[in-house]
């Protein structure tokens, strides 16, 4: 389904209206939320949570995509619990570009042990800045394997 303020060249709108593929493809979705595997070079598991609209802020969320933000977070981080045995299940957003804001999307992020050995015992903000300057990306079949198995999960697990 194509937003109705679909913006070309945005990364959020170009990979919901498929300009853009999406290793992995979508793992869960709402009626305002998106749920898929992150680009870039965060560890294997982490998500992406985005609304459908272009929208650049919680501020300018319509009141029904923020009354189902709290449960989809919820799943979502439940779902990272049941298949990545995290240390902890970050959820963060920064959607901060160089000149504008950026489409709205949560990182949902599981951290475990190794994750945090291989960054010398980094955590929270310090692990992510660390692992933002790397040029890793967590190899596709890897990605497209975890989101079946993340899909597999919204199906016969969520509740
Ligand atoms: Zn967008």
């Amino acid at each position: 389904m194509t937003a109705v303020n679909d913006v070309a060249g945005c990364l959020g709108c170009d990979l919901l209206a498929g300009r853009r593929e999406l290793p992995g493809g979508i793992i869960h979705q709402t009626d305002h939320w998106v749920v898929q595997h992150v680009l870039g070079p965060l560890n294997l598991g982490t998500l992406i949570v985005a609304p459908r609209l272009h929208v650049v802020s919680v501020a300018d969320l319509p009141i029904d995509a923020a009354e189902e933000l709290g449960r989809v977070l919820r799943d979502a981080s439940r779902m990272l619990e049941a298949l990545c045995e995290p240390e902890q299940v970050y959820v963060c957003q920064w959607s901060h570009g160089e000149s504008a804001r950026k489409h709205l999307h949560f990182v949902v992020q599981p951290v475990a042990a190794d994750v945090v050995r291989a960054y010398g015992g980094r955590r929270s903000e310090q692990l992510q800045a660390a692992m933002m300057v790397t040029d890793y990306e967590a190899p596709r079949k890897q990605v497209e394997a975890f989101s079946e198995r993340a899909r597999h999960w919204f199906r016969d697990d969520a509740g």
